[in-house]
């Protein structure tokens, strides 16, 4: 089933006197379960069409639907509902709040989306949730450090582990690992393959890692501002 569609996607951006066109025309169909890469090189638009299919940003021309909704008819609110309940985001610098502790950046995501008296009666619920999903990345004996105490590799867990929070229909990534070594690296990608083997988690990474990108189910390249099936070399 198609949870995510993209009809005739464009987006340009206006420097000064000139524009510059980054997405002209990008269709695309995400079904449930599948882990799909976008692969470009940089600058070719791979953050721009993330984050307008994750209602981050919206398009110039086109029309983005999830789950049979188009998300440029939701009014604003509905919108950043669904992207704080549906949707979970890792970036490449990790985007965590460097005041805040392990276990209370995992927590964010639900502080957001629940009203105060509703996330207080939930919180032993939700706090067993985020020591469950720190605990499955290894990263039980840092609930209490600060994200300036970790590695890269375990700040991107905690930002894996945040993002699950809300159990996402969908997973975006953008470059997961592009700022970790290759060993570190490899183990984040670990971790993405496992979520999508074993608890079926849809997942969108775009990267301008060739090599990564294989590690999906299906691989498509951005370029020129449009999409095409990836050609084997
Ligand atoms: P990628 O993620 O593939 O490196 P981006 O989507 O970040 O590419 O950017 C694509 C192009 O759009 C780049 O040329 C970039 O400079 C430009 N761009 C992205 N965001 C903006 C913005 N907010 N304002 C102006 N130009 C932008
Ligand atoms: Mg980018």
């Amino acid at each position: 089933m198609a949870l995510l569609h993209c009809t005739n996607i464009g987006k340009h951006y206006r420097m000064g006197d000139s524009t510059v066109s980054v997405l002209k025309g990008v269709d695309l169909t995400v079904a449930e379960g599948e882990f799909l890469a976008v692969e470009g090189r940089s600058g070719s638009g791979k953050s721009t069409l993330l984050h307008i299919m994750g209602a981050l940003e919206s398009p110039d021309m086109g029309e983005v639907t999830f789950a049979g909704k188009t998300l440029s008819s939701l009014p604003a609110n509905e919108r950043s509902r669904l992207r704080n309940s549906a949707f979970g985001f890792v970036f490449q610098f990790y985007h965590l709040l460097p005041e805040l502790n392990v276990m209370e950046n995992t927590m964010l995501a639900p502080m957001i989306e629940h009203s105060w008296f509703a996330f207080r009666s939930r919180r032993n619920d939700l706090r067993e949730r985020a020591t469950a999903l720190l605990k499955s990345f290894g990263l039980e004996r840092r609930l209490h450090h600060r994200p300036s105490q970790l590695s890269g590799g375990e700040r991107q867990r905690v930002a894996i582990a945040r993002a699950l929070m809300n159990r996402p229909r969908i997973l975006f990534a953008d470059e997961p690992t592009g700022n970790l070594d290759q060993e570190t690296g490899q183990q984040i990608m670990s971790v993405l393959e496992a979520l999508h083997r074993d608890q079926k988690q849809t997942i969108i990474m775009v990267t301008h890692d060739r090599a990564l990108a294989r590690t999906a189910d299906r691989v498509l390249i951005l370029k020129n501002g449009k999409l095409a099936v990836e050609r084997p070399v």
